[in-house]
């Protein structure tokens, strides 16, 4: 039986930059929010290197170096931070309820920022070589690679997307394919086909990463003939999808068929009133620390609009 033992002005669930960012504008606004950190402290940027693109960082900043600047900032405002996981959400009265284990909390509005996980391939050498040359994002890491022969993992129009994206920057590009052909659309298929230093090896696996410190090439095996041959390459990206955190809204909240939950246009709005998502958790499309934090900001916002309506703060 759940207890409910506290009221908050604003709960946000979720600790990466959307997190983050929404904390800094709703401790600014004083509605003194609660976070819950969740099982990544700092979100996705804690498990990369090297960050290059987030404005403000001239030199580039390691990724979890830049989520202890994200805390500090809002811990700077008294933002109260909590090391838990929230396990169910209950948002049919107007005051919601943000539910850790047996502990309840009463909040006036819930800020959503779950954010979203890489799908990996489970390989032991891609979670050893993680982030020193295995990456989940050629938009955030394709750079570090120019001039080199990369690898990508996909058959998605994300994949075709993300392989054209390298083949600006690298010299090749080899896209293994596990069927015989490809998921992404006819035209982004024609575009990857077409472009001369992407080379598509169909009804190919990787086997393994190969490389100590760094990668260095990978093993890959064609499903049908058992061939294996080695690829020279620096960078190995993994295109094969993202899966939203948002398996605990999915009784109360719209979502597509992939979990990424809905909002309305051009606002962080969820179907329920004083209920809001910002980041990974509902953009399939950007996928950025920077358009994560953007949208953190319009959640806080919008909570603030939201209660200053409601006569609440
Ligand atoms: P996330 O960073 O995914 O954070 C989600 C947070 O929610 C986590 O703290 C998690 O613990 C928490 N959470 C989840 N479920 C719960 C729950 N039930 N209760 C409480 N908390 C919960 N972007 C760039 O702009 N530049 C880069 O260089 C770059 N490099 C990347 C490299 C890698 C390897 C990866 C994987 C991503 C990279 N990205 C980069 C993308 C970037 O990390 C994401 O776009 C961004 O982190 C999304 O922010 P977010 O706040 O929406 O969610």
């Amino acid at each position: 039986m759940s207890e409910e033992i506290e009221r908050r002005k604003c709960v946000i669930i979720g600790s990466g930059p959307a997190g983050y960012t929404a904390a800094i504008y709703a401790a600014r606004a004083d509605l003194e929010p609660l976070m819950y950190t969740g099982l990544q402290p700092g979100g996705q940027l804690t498990i990369t290197t090297e960050v290059d693109n987030y404005p403000g960082y001239p030199e580039g900043i390691n990724g979890p170096e830049m989520m202890e600047d994200f805390r500090k900032q809002a811990e700077r405002f008294d933002t109260e931070i909590r090391y838990e996981l929230v396990t169910a959400v209950d948002l049919t009265g107007p005051v919601h309820k943000v539910i850790i284990n047996d502990k309840v909390i009463l909040a006036d509005s819930v800020i959503i920022a779950t954010g979203a996980s890489a799908k990996w391939l489970g390989l032991e050498s891609e979670e050893r070589l993680n982030g020193f040359g295995v990456s989940a994002c050629a938009v955030c890491d394709g750079f570090f690679y120019k001039g080199q022969e990369v690898v990508i993992v996909g058959a998605g129009d994300t994949a075709a997307e993300e392989a054209s994206y390298l083949a600006k920057l690298c010299t090749k590009v080899t896209m293994l394919v596990r069927r015989d052909e490809m998921r992404a659309s006819k035209a982004m298929q024609h575009r990857v086909m077409n472009t001369p230093n992407i080379e598509v090896r169909f009804n190919h696996n990787a086997l393994e990463i190969l490389g100590e410190k760094t990668v260095e090439g990978a093993r890959v095996i064609n499903n049908r003939t058992k061939e294996e041959t080695v690829i020279p390459c620096t960078g190995f990206f993994v295109a094969i999808g993202h899966r939203p955190n948002t398996d605990i809204f999915k009784d109360w909240l719209d979502m597509d068929e992939t979990g990424y939950l809905i909002v309305k246009p051009g606002t962080s709005k969820t179907g329920i009133e004083g209920v809001f998502v910002s980041g990974d958790a509902s953009d399939k499309v950007y996928r950025q620390a920077v358009t994560a934090a953007g949208t953190g900001c319009m959640a806080a916002l919008d909570a603030e609009r939201y209660l200053t309506e409601k006569g609440i703060n």
